[in-house]
């Protein structure tokens, strides 16, 4: 049997997008596309000499499975390549592709209900405060190492929000239709319990 159902999850950075898409993923067997990763493997390729949108449209898989692309540097990279109309554009076709692949797909980034996929089933705005954000953020990236303060992270952390909201092409913003969680003072594992429930409610009136 074909299933086609799209969960789009939208949000500011490290508001806890990530854990709830992968978390709906394995609840109901959907793939999984962090778009996040798209424009950080653009925006490495960038630091690494190739012009912005050269490298969106020739963008390939093992690109985006680098392991040098959560760093500071390429996240700030990746809001700047970001607001580039013809690197989004060059990334249109492989989001709706992946959106519409058989048995379900949950999708996390900025304009997914918005500009991506605005077909989707279930939409998610998830947000939190930009101290309790950059918190989580600092607490990760020391984790794996990264010399950072937590001011420092504060201040990246805002300096992308504004870009990714203020920007001309697909600003960061809720769809209409979406549901908004608030995981400033949710924790992560509550937030994901409701999205759970949500998407299981949408999948049944889909039977
Ligand atoms: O989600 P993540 O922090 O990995 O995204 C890195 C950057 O990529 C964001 O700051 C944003 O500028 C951009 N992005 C975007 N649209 C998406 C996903 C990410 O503009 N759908």
């Amino acid at each position: 049997m074909t299933l086609q159902f799209t969960v789009a999850i939208d949000g500011p950075a490290a508001a806890g997008k990530g854990t709830i898409a992968r978390g709906l993923a394995e609840r109901f067997g959907f793939a999984h596309l962090d778009t996040g990763l798209l424009y950080r493997a653009v925006a490495r390729r960038t630091i690494d000499g190739t012009p912005a949108a050269i490298a969106a449209a020739t963008l390939r898989l093992r690109d985006i499975s680098r392991t040098d692309l959560r760093t500071p540097s390429v996240s700030e990279a990746a809001s700047k390549v970001a607001a580039n109309p013809e690197v989004r554009a060059a990334l249109v076709a492989f989001q709706r592709d992946f959106a519409t692949r058989d048995g379900g797909a949950v999708l996390d980034g900025r304009d997914i209900g918005t500009v991506i996929f605005p077909e989707a089933q279930v939409k998610l705005f998830v947000t939190a405060s930009a101290e309790v954000r950059a918190h989580r953020r600092w607490l990760e990236l020391t984790n794996a190492g990264h010399d950072v303060t937590e001011e420092s992270v504060l201040a990246d952390v805002m300096a992308r929000d504004k870009r990714d909201s203020e920007r001309e092409a697909a600003p960061l913003r809720p769809a209409e239709d979406a549901e908004t969680f608030d995981t400033s003072d949710l924790s992560i594992e509550v937030a994901l319990e409701r999205a759970n429930a949500i998407v299981a409610a949408r999948l049944e009136q889909e039977k």
